[in-house]
């Protein structure tokens, strides 16, 4: 089972809906919002769908958050 160590903040309002994060996440914890943000793009959402299982948790690697153009992902570590 996997430990969660991190966790991320996407702000929507900031993404141009690129989804460089949502390639590069090792763990796929992002994933396209179904909901326009107000610049006219569906904005990356995180999810930690698996979190229950253990299974596909943020380690906090930040790999989202150095891939993304518009520097609209926070990374916290726990
Ligand atoms: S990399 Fe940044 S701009 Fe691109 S989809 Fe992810 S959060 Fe949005
Ligand atoms: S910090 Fe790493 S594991 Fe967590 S969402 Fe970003 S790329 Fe995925």
């Amino acid at each position: 089972m996997a430990k969660k160590e991190g966790l991320i903040v996407i702000d929507r309002e900031l993404c141009k809906g690129c989804y460089l994060c949502i390639a590069a996440c090792p763990n796929k914890l992002i994933i396209i919002s179904d909901e326009l943000n107000q610049m006219g793009y569906y904005p990356a959402e995180y999810t930690e769908a698996d979190s229950r299982t253990g299974d596909r948790v943020c380690n906090g690697c930040a790999t989202c958050a150095l891939v993304c153009p518009d520097l609209a992902i926070e990374v916290y570590r726990e």
